[in-house]
């Protein structure tokens, strides 16, 4: 991607709540399958946190010292911002981190608890977890969320448009299958209801298209990814039962 891109990405969803599908409600959902021992204070890792949408709320649900690591400086700025006015003087529980997730410089056994929703596919399901799994403690907690097919068939045209975007995508079986062969145990999974992409993601976007245009709109390139976000808006309503962020919560052995 190259650098007009990525700024006009950073552009359409910088101001966005969330910058991926995603309800307060299933994160909170993912923290209560997690289990995680709150009595004494946590370490907590968020990959690919963005704007910060999981971040903010795992720091007002949990004690605990967050890393939030995005390769996007611009995010974490904003996130930064959003924790001061959220959280105040408790802003200093969450420390940013630009990096990419392919390179932390976490130590071993470092996180009781790693999280990353909707970020994951950027290294690959299968790459993440096996590189993330040393920085967990024993006994540690991984709660991610990845693209997911909800039923063993889909139609052609949506078969060929995932194989071409990630080909990692896969049923819930086969990424519980990678978990346990890179050493954790699976212990719950469930799936983003529409109203997360719908509401909660498609919707502040959609609402947004217009004023991109006006910032930017003698650029072809935004022309092209507002073409883009519609494409993947109306494949999402076409084909909503096939697909969705699947949530994992697996368990370091
Ligand atoms: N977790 C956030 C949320 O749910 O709102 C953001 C999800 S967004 C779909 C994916 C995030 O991953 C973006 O913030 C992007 O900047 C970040 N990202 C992409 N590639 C990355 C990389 N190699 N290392 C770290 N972050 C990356």
């Amino acid at each position: 991607m190259d650098d007009l891109q990525l700024q006009l990405l950073i552009d359409l969803h910088i101001s966005n709540f969330r910058q991926g599908p995603g309800g307060e409600n299933e994160t909170r959902q993912a923290l209560k399958l997690a289990g995680v021992d709150n009595s004494r204070p946590l370490k907590v890792a968020d990959i690919g946190c963005g704007t910060g949408a999981s971040t903010l709320q795992l720091a007002k649900e949990l004690d605990a010292e967050i890393i939030a690591v995005d390769f996007l400086p611009e995010f974490l700025e904003e996130l930064q911002a959003r924790a001061k006015k959220q959280l105040g003087s408790s802003a200093d529980m969450i420390t940013t981190m630009n990096c990419s997730m392919d390179a932390l410089p976490f130590a071993d056994e470092e996180f009781d608890l790693i999280w990353s929703e909707g970020a994951i596919y950027n290294m690959g399901f299968e790459a993440g977890v096996s590189a993330w799994k040393r920085f967990l403690k024993p006994g540690g907690k991984l709660v991610i969320s990845e693209i997911t097919w909800l039923t063993a068939e889909r139609p052609f045209e949506l078969q060929s448009h995932w194989d071409a975007e990630y080909p990692e995508i896969s049923v819930a079986s086969a990424k519980m299958e990678i978990l346990e062969r890179h050493g954790y145990s699976p212990e719950g999974y469930f799936y983003l209801p529409p109203r997360c992409w719908i509401d909660n993601y498609y919707r502040p976007i959609r609402e947004g298209l217009d004023a991109f245009l006006d910032r930017n709109g003698t650029s072809a390139l935004a022309k092209e990814i507002v073409e883009c976000e519609k494409a993947e808006m109306a494949l999402y309503d076409k084909f909503q039962d096939y697909y969705s962020y699947g949530v994992y919560i697996a368990k370091k052995i």
